[in-house]
């Protein structure tokens, strides 16, 4: 599962964060007196624009407004005496009208481009002030980085408090996921109170009970397939009384069948009881490989064996070879027209032994393939004629496998072939 719903959250508090602000700011601007001077100010500013508009009237050449811009930064656009105003650029008096934000009766004062302007309505000649923007401290540059700041750090909390929330959310989900993977043992931990405290325990009460409905049901099986061995000999004791060959052969079969079925299971618990069970002993897997792919030889479309010599493993040979005989007889039984034969490869990495049996038969689907493991599974195409079987045999070679503490995985695609793998640790 990606994180949808951690993004979901994330974004639903983002957007409703930005909206926030953006909204309170807009408030505050559309609110805020922009540029409104207080009557003291203005006045300063009156004074003080009316003492540079006299010194300028005595020297009203190139000269004197250079000189003033030489001294104090100042730009100056006077009326009559405008082509050095020009040149540089700046505003004219029709662009400062219409920029004149605010108009009082002595001053306007505002800004155009990079220029903030001001000019004494009402003085003669007209002349109108400039200094660049760039000439005004401004400390930082506020708005947009505090602004900024802000939103990175909404960001940042936002996140820090979306996933504190989804934390037990991901707790449950570890659960969820080890349950369906056949842990049936897995319990989450409930130390955060409230709802997901409730939640959680209900959780673990669920998987109390999945466990023992498992568990019942697996007795369940285990004591029926107890009790059916001994009816099944005795059925077979009264079958060989029978005088029709033909009824008694067949009734035969089938009980042999059962007879394999009830084995199967319960030798499938034994070996679920762990490695107690295992008579292991340093064996040459490779030759242990060697003998069992022989057997298989003259079976279509026959089997072939690449590996490494002296493979010195400590294993129950018995279950070894039980387990690579069920991969060898699945690769012919699953098998299709004009298939290669069966390759059996030993090979060593630095975790121990790996074997492998791949075929290029029929393959397993996509839906089938994360259930073959599981006990009477059987995939759809392995229900056609010629194909019999109960759906235990990959399961008990799983089991022997875990058992001596190795594991076993599966590739493979529909029509194409697949390649069991089996891993087993150095002694
Ligand atoms: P069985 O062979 O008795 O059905 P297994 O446990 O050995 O039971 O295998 C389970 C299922 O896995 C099979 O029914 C079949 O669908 C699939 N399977 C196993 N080995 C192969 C293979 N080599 N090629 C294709 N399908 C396979």
């Amino acid at each position: 599962m990606k994180k949808k719903l951690l993004i979901r959250i994330f974004f639903t508090f983002m957007l409703t964060a930005v909206l926030i602000i953006g909204g309170l700011g807009l408030l505050v601007h559309s609110l805020k007196p922009d540029h409104e001077l207080s009557p003291v100010a203005e006045k300063n500013a009156i004074f003080y624009l009316s003492g540079l508009q006299q010194k300028l009237n005595g020297s009203l050449s190139e000269e004197g407004i250079q000189n003033l811009y030489k001294d104090l930064n100042l730009y100056a656009r006077v009326e009559g005496f405008e082509p050095l105003a020009d040149r540089q650029g700046l505003p004219t008096f029709a662009q400062i009208e219409k920029e004149d934000e605010h108009y009082s009766k002595k001053m306007a004062v505002g800004k155009h481009r990079n220029y903030f302007f001001a000019e004494l309505k009402g003085a003669l000649p007209r002349t109108a002030w400039f200094i660049s923007a760039d000439e005004i401290p401004r400390g930082f540059a506020f708005p947009f980085v505090a602004v900024a700041g802000f939103i990175f750090l909404i960001l940042i909390m936002s996140f820090l408090t979306i996933r504190w929330m989804m934390s037990p959310i991901k707790v449950l989900m570890t659960g969820v996921k080890r349950i369906s993977m056949g842990d049936l043992k897995y319990r989450i931990k409930t130390r955060q109170g409230g709802e997901f405290q409730v939640l959680g325990e209900a959780f673990n009460r669920m998987a109390d009970g999945l466990e023992k409905m498992v568990a019942a049901k697996e007795q369940l099986l285990r004591d029926v397939s107890h009790e059916l061995r001994s009816p099944l000999t005795r059925v077979g004791v009264a079958v060989d009384l029978m005088k029709d060959e033909a009824i008694k052969e067949s009734i035969k079969e089938d009980l042999r069948k059962m007879e394999g079925l009830v084995a199967e299971i319960l030798e499938s618990y034994r070996l679920r009881e762990g490695a107690s069970s295992l008579k292991k002993s340093s064996t040459d897997l490779s030759e242990l490989v060697f003998h069992v792919v022989e057997d298989y030889k003259d079976t279509a479309p026959g089997v072939k064996f690449e590996g490494a010599a002296n493979a010195s493993v400590l294993i129950d040979p018995m279950q070894i070879e039980r387990v690579l005989r069920n991969l060898i007889e699945n690769a012919t039984k699953y098998t299709k027209p004009h298939a290669s034969a069966t390759l059996v490869t030993l090979t060593q990495n630095k975790n121990g032994w790996v074997l492998k049996v791949k075929d290029d038969g029929i393959g397993i689907s996509e839906k089938d393939l994360p259930h073959i493991f599981e006990p009477f599974y059987r995939a759809d195409s392995a229900r056609s004629p010629g194909k019999s079987g109960f759906g235990l045999g990959l399961a008990i070679a799983k089991t022997i496998v875990e058992a001596h503490g190795g594991h076993m995985s599966v590739q493979s695609r529909l029509g194409q072939g697949s390649e069991f793998i089996v891993h087993l640790s150095e002694d």
